[in-house]
């Protein structure tokens, strides 16, 4: 089968898993995620599981995408904040889904190489910074929508404060005994309030961020 086969297949699964919104799987169904892994693993784009993108990191898994970016409850004039840009993949869906997104990345060859193939795909609202994700980015806050594809320990207050009211964090955060649960974070007028979206497992959040000349694990 072709990736476009194999693509639409994917998109079927993932709607057996729960993912059922119809605006995130069309988003899905249109986004090549084979142009966002190097060519040793094109074969496996449709897989749903994460794979390599070199330093460690892994492009997050199809169906816990599919199931965040469903919680996140994105519309058209949304503005967004990514944490964890990795490959780009989930930056190229949520720039599908809302008016602008503004997305961090730590290690500065990910970003380079996520923003060149953003820019071949022809995205234009997407902004990406080269930074600690847990400070977040105040200079374009405050945000109707924050995503995280890295395991905090807990909600990092700079996130917290930039967004806004009604706006809503979805985060993968570690629990006491080792699990990871994505949670749904809305903020009311008076304080937060968290809901489980489902278990998974996500590289570390990790504060600093790395330079170019940094090869570990490439
Ligand atoms: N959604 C991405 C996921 C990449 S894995 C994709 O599908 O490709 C998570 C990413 O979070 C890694 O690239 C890692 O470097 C990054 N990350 C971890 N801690 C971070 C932090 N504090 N600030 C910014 N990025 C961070």
């Amino acid at each position: 089968m072709n990736l476009d086969g194999r693509r639409i297949r994917m998109v079927m699964e993932l709607r057996r898993l729960g993912v059922t919104d119809p605006r995130v799987l069309g988003a899905m169904e249109r986004c090549p995620r084979e142009d966002f892994l190097s060519s040793a693993w094109i074969d496996q784009a449709y897989d749903d599981r994460p794979l390599p993108i070199g330093h460690e990191q892994t492009i997050s898994q199809p169906s816990i995408v599919g199931h965040m970016l469903q919680a996140l409850d994105l519309h058209p004039n949304h503005r967004v904040l990514e944490i964890g840009v990795g490959s780009g993949y989930q930056t190229a869906l949520l720039s599908s889904l809302s008016r602008a997104v503004y997305g961090i990345e730590r290690i500065k060859i990910l970003l380079d190489n996520a923003e060149k193939r953003l820019l071949d795909l022809g995205v234009r609202n997407a902004f990406l910074r080269w930074s600690d994700g847990g400070l977040g980015w105040p200079e374009a806050a405050p945000y109707d929508r924050i995503i995280a594809a890295a395991t905090a320990d807990d909600l990092p207050g700079a996130l917290a404060d930039q967004l806004k009211p009604g706006g809503i964090i979805v985060l993968p955060i570690k629990e006491a005994g080792g699990d990871q649960n994505i949670w749904r974070v809305s903020r009311h007028e008076n304080g937060f309030r968290t809901e489980s979206v489902c278990k998974a497992p996500f590289v570390p959040l990790l504060s600093g961020v790395v330079s170019s000349e940094y090869r570990e694990g490439a």
